[in-house]
């Protein structure tokens, strides 16, 4: 019968999409004459995922019915006939056809298959094109990285080689000579925060996690003036302020790898500074942890940038733009340590005001 009105391979093989097969086939079965309604629904993991053809009829109780039931060829049931499509044993699909007398169920199973071979074609096609897809822009994210880094590894390095090259071969006066080895200490600094980023994102990636060897109870303010100690030196200018419901503050943590989120939100608050010299870092104890929030009076970020920003590589286009040093690594190895203390990090921020960089920590005992 149906073979009749078209072929059923070559009807196949014209099909690359999931839009496409639906389409034609409810204008291919409406063609049967004696059929007068024929609606569809594609269904994934026990959700429908995709309706087509008249929404009159209630499909959801006929999914329950179909879910339990073994493969199953079409049943003719009052004026309708149901035609269920499985791949391996599964349900995927089921198509309602609504009839004004019987046909040939036998012929609609043969339809069923075909159907079904071509969805499993185009399922797989979508996962090649996506994994395909996955790995060019993994690629471009390795190419981009590369570039990066070299040319993030290479203005501290030829900071460091072009002061300590000076301070070798002449003699400053006491206040230059001390000047260039500030210069040498911050680009030594710099490239020390990337580099333990980098280990970070290695030990992210083999799944080893962002260094959570040790955890215990830390005093966090410890840690905070651990970190501002690291980083002062990038910009001596700058005044870090303390708010503290209670002091001394503990929580259960990986002390090493608190204290690089603490580097990587200064390091970012002085980076992304306007003309306030001013940080200020608070600590607010909540039922079951300590909430901690980092806030600048800098330039902020824009509202639609505040998701991307703690994702992997992000740079916002301003950060690029301003020739800002940096990697887009901070804020996602933040996000990655403080999610395996089982904490939440997030920003609010206001264009030209600042931002402020909140996470929790669990307090432990
Ligand atoms: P990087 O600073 O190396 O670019 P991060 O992951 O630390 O990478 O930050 C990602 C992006 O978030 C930055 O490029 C910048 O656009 C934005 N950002 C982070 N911190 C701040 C801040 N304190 N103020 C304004 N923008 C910020």
């Amino acid at each position: 019968m149906i073979n009749d009105l078209f072929s059923l391979s070559a009807w196949a093989s014209g099909q690359n999409n999931i839009e496409s097969l639906l389409e034609n086939t409810l204008n291919s079965l409406e063609k049967i004459p004696n059929f007068k309604k024929t609606c569809f629904c594609i269904i994934n993991k026990n959700e429908l995922i995709l309706q087509a053809g008249s929404k009159e009829i209630d499909l959801s109780h006929l999914f329950q019915i179909f879910q339990k039931a073994k493969p199953i060829k079409a049943i003719a049931e009052e004026a309708f006939i149901l035609l269920p499509v499985f791949i391996k044993e599964q349900l995927v699909a089921l198509i309602i056809i609504e009839t004004q007398s019987s046909c040939d169920l036998e012929a609609l199973d043969d339809f069923a298959k075909i159907f079904s071979n071509t969805l499993s074609r185009i399922h797989e096609k979508e996962e090649l094109e996506n994994s395909y897809r996955e790995t060019l822009e993994q690629n471009r994210i390795k190419t981009e990285l590369l570039a990066t880094i070299s040319h993030e590894l290479r203005t501290p390095m030829a900071n460091i080689l072009g002061f300590s090259e000076l301070l070798s071969i002449r003699d400053f006066n006491p206040v230059k000579q001390k000047e260039y080895q500030e210069e040498i200490y911050k680009s030594a600094q710099r490239l020390s925060n990337m580099i333990n980023n980098f280990l970070d994102l290695a030990r992210i990636e083999d799944q080893t996690g962002p260094a959570l060897s040790s955890f215990q109870k830390s005093n966090i303010c410890e840690l905070i003036d651990k970190a501002w100690a690291a980083i002062k030196h990038i910009n001596q200018d700058y005044q870090l302020k303390l708010e503290s419901e209670n002091e001394p503050v503990y929580a259960q943590v990986d002390a090493e790898a608190i204290t690089r989120v603490f580097i990587n939100l200064f390091s970012n608050a002085i980076k992304y500074a306007a003309e306030s010299k001013e940080i200020l870092c608070s600590i607010k104890n909540r039922r079951n942890n300590i909430e901690i929030c980092v806030k600048d009076y800098g330039r902020g970020i824009d509202a639609d940038e505040l998701e991307s920003i703690f994702k992997r590589f992000y740079r916002s286009e301003k950060a690029k733009n301003h020739t800002v040093p940096g990697t887009g690594l901070g804020l996602w190895i933040c996000k990655e340590v403080i999610e395996a203390h089982q904490g939440r990090i997030w920003c609010e921020s206001e264009v030209n005001s600042g931002s402020s960089f909140c996470f929790t920590l669990p307090i432990g005992n």
